[in-house]
């Protein structure tokens, strides 16, 4: 059954014709030599939107999984870990960090706003011994960048190992893993790059791969463990670059999906979210609506806009997927039926789906009134 749905929220992303036609061909198999070339094709690509010469991996699983990978294979339980939280994915981290034994100390900002340097600085005077910092990119629970190039600028200097979540911004937002100093950098086919769900990119640099080989046993089993990545990968890699079966069809589609990314250019390509974002946040200003994040730290990829003062958003939310068509993301914590979240990738980034939604906003309030 297929859902007639245009999705306007902060991911998965509704793909292009050429993207979906990319994944429904037959099944191939995930070895031999035309694989190996689709496989190095992908990583080669990614290298240059993540900004790194270190290695790209292409782990099947979701962007948390290969958060968890990242550090699970660097650091062992009792070790200090700096996590920036100023939001739901912020916490996740937190919560994945915990979950691992490493003990972490939350670097929170007043109110919702950005991390800032100098709050890391000052968190890692308190806490001397801490090993490394996390920190995500775009926090899509409220359309947030965090300025990950100072922060881990700052973190490098204080000589942190830096983990940065960038499932909503690679591709969407500009990112320049080795200028930046990221150690460990993870990433999804299905937000900005406009691919379909299946695979999440990880990046890893030189100093990762010292903490990955520090002799100290890490609490990885094998799947999730970069070391098995990196064996199977030297092992195998002329002829199965993956541990284990991969999603073949999704990574097609990632293929196709970078293949357009490349024909209109990175610029281009994010230039798209940014108009995208720009006229959502002009056409619902226009109707009254404000949005939760001030225009110089919003995200260019997911706005988050709070509700009418007399609206049920929830019902909002159900009117525009029922009557229209158009799914768009529901506030998060405690967001929760105050806000809504448009997102502004994929198809949600084409004028005449922007153009779409604004008008069904505009005939839903006008019908309520
Ligand atoms: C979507 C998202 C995630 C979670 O990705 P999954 O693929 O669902 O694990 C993590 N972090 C951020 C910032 C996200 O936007």
């Amino acid at each position: 059954m297929r859902v007639p749905e245009t999705l306007l929220i902060p991911g998965p992303v509704s793909v292009s014709p050429a993207v979906l036609e990319a994944a429904g061909g037959p099944v191939p198999a995930h070895y031999g030599e035309d694989w190996v070339a689709v496989h190095r094709r992908l990583t080669t690509s990614l290298r240059g939107i993540f900004g790194t010469a270190g290695e790209v991996f292409l782990l099947f699983g979701p962007g948390t999984a290969a958060l968890e990978a990242c550090l699970a294979s660097s650091l062992v339980p009792g070790d200090e870990v700096l996590v920036a939280v100023n939001g739901m994915f912020g916490e996740r981290l937190a919560e994945v960090c915990g979950a691992l034994g490493l003990l972490v100390h939350r670097v929170v900002p007043d109110g919702r706003e950005p991390v800032s340097p100098a709050q890391l600085r000052r968190a890692a005077a308190q806490h001397p011994d801490a090993r490394a910092f996390a920190v995500v990119h775009h926090e899509t629970s409220l359309g947030l960048l965090n300025p990950v190039g100072d922060l881990c600028t700052a973190a490098r200097e204080l000589g942190l190992l830096t983990v940065v979540d960038a499932v909503a911004s690679l591709g969407g937002v500009p990112l320049a893993m080795d200028t930046w100093g990221i150690d460990l950098c993870v990433g999804v086919g299905n937000k900005c790059l406009g691919a379909p769900v299946g695979v999440s990119p990880i990046a890893v640099g030189a100093r990762a791969w010292a903490a990955v080989d520090d002799g100290r046993r890490k609490p990885a089993g094998w799947y999730l463990n970069l070391a098995t990545w990196r064996r199977y990968d030297e092992m195998w890699g002329a002829w199965h670059p993956s541990p284990t079966t991969m999603p073949t069809n999704a990574m097609l589609a990632l293929a196709a999906a970078l293949e357009e990314l490349e024909r209109r250019g990175l610029d281009e390509h994010r230039a798209r979210f940014a108009r995208a974002a720009a006229r959502v946040r002009e056409g619902l200003r226009e109707l009254g609506f404000e949005m939760v994040i001030p225009d110089e730290h919003a995200s260019p990829v997911t706005t988050a806009v709070w509700g009418l003062p007399d609206m049920d958003v929830p019902d909002y939310l159900a009117w525009l997927r029922t009557e229209r068509g158009l799914r768009v993301g529901g506030g998060l914590g405690d967001l929760s039926a105050r806000a809504f979240r448009v997102g502004h990738m994929g198809r949600a980034a084409d004028a005449d789906v922007v153009d779409a939604y604004l008008g069904a906003t505009a005939d839903y309030l006008a019908l309520k009134r």
